[in-house]
């Protein structure tokens, strides 16, 4: 191996080492596009419920802060829903909170995994960000499902939102809610890909090398980043007005087995296809992949925007 390659191939490996959070789910971008359609289809007195369980998060007087001034306060409050959906991945990056389970908290232990306490709790919960439904292309034994995942916590702030539970209880179940809607809208949090090579399964494609961009990513986060990367709210607005309108009949879906199954079968239909297939080491994406990986997350995410505005019109109390 010659200096210059060994130093090229020592590059890669530090881009690869050094992308934040695997399994963090559409970027911020993605997340607060869900929030914002979700926050233009709600009833005016749920929208004003929602607001008042915003502000009783930590972070809301610093989200406050981020805006212009001059905003007026209807576009300051739908743009505080959206940063909310973002807190579940913000906490990642705030030493007060540590990583619980197994796996570097990838894998709940049955010990903290299903705490619902609200802010006094300091742990991350990673687990509850995907479910780890499990495939294998070349007939490698399956694994079981881990739970809690994202699927069961979805259901347990469900039914706090609709209980007379104390508002800081509901705020921090609203924070979680409006980020795993998002987050189970992401065909590759819904899948394990099992093969002889990684037979604890690829997370949902964070053992897929892509070395089509710059730097080299994974094949989780170029699914994560495909709508984009801006961290502005401001900057999500125009973006949410191009999105395909989501069908009223699969927004009143609002069984979450079947968003999972939804996007498990994306995953096969179009995530692990050429050229990824069954590899984990992808040298270059063709136009029409991406084209396709386009085409999916701008429906998943016009979808979820819409499943979450129904659960919220229906359910928030
Ligand atoms: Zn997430």
């Amino acid at each position: 191996m010659n200096k210059r390659f060994r130093s090229s191939a020592f590059l890669v490996m530090l881009a690869l080492l050094v992308v934040p959070n695997p399994v963090c789910a559409w970027d911020d971008f993605g997340h607060m596009a869900v929030a914002g359609l979700a926050y233009k289809r709600l009833q005016p007195s749920v929208r004003k419920r929602a607001d008042q369980l915003v502000q009783l998060n930590p972070s809301y007087s610093t989200w406050l802060a981020s805006l212009r001034s001059d905003l007026k306060q209807e576009d300051k409050n739908m743009m505080l829903f959206m940063l909310a959906a973002t807190w579940p991945d913000a906490i990642k990056g705030d030493t007060t909170y540590k990583p619980d389970g197994l796996d570097k908290g990838y894998r709940p232990d049955g010990i903290t995994s299903s705490l619902n306490i609200g802010y006094s709790d300091k742990f991350l919960h990673k687990y509850w960000h995907f479910v780890d439904l499990p495939f294998s292309p070349d007939q490698t034994k399956l694994l079981p499902v881990p739970t809690p995942n994202g699927e069961s916590e979805i259901a347990v702030c469900r039914s706090t939102l609709a209980s007379d539970s104390p508002d800081l209880l509901k705020s921090y179940d609203l924070n979680w809610l409006l980020h795993l809607v998002g987050d189970l809208h992401q065909p590759l949090h819904c899948i394990n890909r099992i093969t002889k090579g990684l037979p604890d399964g690829d997370s949902g494609g964070n053992a897929v090398k892509i070395y089509d961009t710059e730097p080299p990513t994974l094949l989780h986060s170029y699914w994560d980043e495909v709508l984009g990367t801006e961290r502005d709210p401001a900057s999500v607005l125009p973006f949410i007005a191009t999105l395909p309108k989501a069908s009223s009949k699969q927004a009143k879906n609002l069984q979450v087995s079947k968003w999972v199954k939804e996007s498990f079968a994306l995953c096969l239909s179009k995530v692990y296809v050429t050229p990824v297939a069954i590899s984990d080491r992808v040298e270059k994406l063709t136009p029409a992949y991406k084209k396709n990986a386009l085409k999916v997350a701008r429906r998943r995410v016009s979808l979820a925007g819409a499943r979450l505005a129904n659960i919220l019109n229906n359910e928030l109390r």
